[in-house]
């Protein structure tokens, strides 16, 4: 497909991608949804105002001139096609492009901003590998993995109130540790402060409380995927986290990608999910559970330190949200659950660097020479994603970024 603003075939951002993010331009302009094709973005709001669309400008154009994408969430899965179709052909037929000029801003100029208003945030740990090194390394007297791991995807609830843009710097969290030699607990800025390497999946298409949704239909909720960094202070979670699950050690930010890029998008990554047969999991977690071919790299400052594959994760995200549901759960427009650590049998594609560093133990030497048992202050950890598109063509999943500041 080409697009009128005359992009190279291999840009990652081509036709092929649309994702969606909200923008502003300047000091005083609104906050409205925007749909990236190349280095620019498009106001859809504008774009959709002036007519000549399919006949939803004005639920799309009332929709995508508000400040979160919720409202776009809102309008479910037919809508969301129907804007797709409509937004591949204005930027891929040149009768659009006298009128769209006037609404269209290079990337350079305008601020990026949270695409959602989160509502409900939920972390999963759908990652085999990832998984077993925490367990080796936070429980070697016990088996690797916890008895129920392979029978349903674990999760727990995150703080959805502190899920930052990409660009946010990250406060170096303080709290309470206690190691196990320790007498007692200290108290003071976490010494083990860490990343995790995820995807997010976006939920709309809201569900009344006492409904489930079922693996085959988990599609119709799941918009689109954003790349997620959970970060995590792991003296704090080690001595908190026994025996109701992560709290403080996580909840002080999680940062995600700018730009929400659609499933409809990834129709080409889709892949099957390895393992999910042995043991088999009950019905309510079988049907189409298909995974997602997402590259991943992570930098410290200028290092890459890995390459996390999600194809290898064990769970899929139609398993996990069928699983979030089962209880009857409602859910809401601008949901949001994390995969877990995307980890794999290599050091370099762990996802964590308390798999990559084995706790400290092995430290990474990064190209200034430096190394690194967990962050320190100033470093900035980017990751970035792609995924297989049409007839080779890659799509951008953007990135996430953040730079650690001194404790508060
Ligand atoms: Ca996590």
């Amino acid at each position: 497909m080409k697009t009128w603003l005359d992009l190279p075939d291999e840009h990652p951002f081509g036709p092929q991608t649309l994702p969606y993010g909200v923008f502003s331009v300047g000091q005083d302009s609104p906050r409205r949804v925007g749909v990236r094709v190349g280095d620019h973005v498009i106001d859809v709001a504008a774009v959709a105002a002036l007519g000549g669309d399919p006949g939803d400008g004005p639920h799309l154009a009332a929709a995508w001139a508000t400040p979160s994408l919720n409202a776009f969430l809102a309008l479910g899965r037919e809508k969301w096609a129907i804007a797709r179709e409509w937004l591949t052909e204005i930027v891929t037929n040149d009768v659009h492009r006298e009128a769209m000029l006037p609404h269209v801003y290079p990337l350079a100029e305008v601020t990026l901003h949270l695409p959602i208003e989160v509502a409900d945030y939920v972390d999963f740990y759908a990652s085999e590998d990832h998984a077993s090194n925490v367990g080796q390394i936070f429980r070697p007297d016990n088996a690797a993995l916890p008895p129920n791991w392979k029978h349903l995807p674990i999760g727990y609830h995150g703080r959805a109130g502190t899920v930052v843009v990409s660009g946010t710097d990250v406060v170096r969290p303080t709290g309470q540790r206690k190691a196990p030699g320790d007498p007692a607990p200290t108290f003071g800025p976490s010494i083990r402060l860490d990343i995790e390497a995820e995807l997010g999946y976006v939920v709309g298409d809201a569900t009344e409380i006492g409904t489930r949704v079922g693996v085959d239909a988990a599609a119709d909720h799941i918009f689109g995927v954003v790349i997620l960094n959970d970060w995590s202070a792991r003296d704090i979670q080690a001595w908190e986290y026994v025996p109701l699950g992560p709290f403080l050690g996580k909840s002080f930010a999680t940062s995600i990608s700018a730009w929400v890029t659609p499933l409809e998008a990834l129709s080409h990554a889709r892949v099957a999910v390895p393992g999910q047969q042995a043991p088999p999991v009950l019905p309510y977690l079988q049907g189409d559970a298909f995974g997602l071919d997402v590259h991943v790299e992570v930098r410290i400052n200028t290092t890459v330190v890995s390459r996390p594959e999600h194809s290898a994760m064990y769970w899929s995200p139609a398993q996990m949200l069928a699983h979030l549901t089962v209880n009857g759960a409602s859910l809401r427009n601008g949901d949001l659950y994390g995969s877990g650590t995307i980890s794999g049998p290599t050091r370099e594609s762990r996802g964590s660097l308390l798999e990559l560093t084995w706790n400290a133990t092995e430290p990474l030497t990064l190209d200034d020479g430096s190394t690194r048992g967990f962050l320190e202050d100033g470093d900035t950890v980017t990751m970035t994603a792609w995924a297989p598109g049409p007839d080779g063509a890659r799509i951008g999943l953007g990135e996430v970024t953040g730079t650690i500041v001194p404790a508060r």
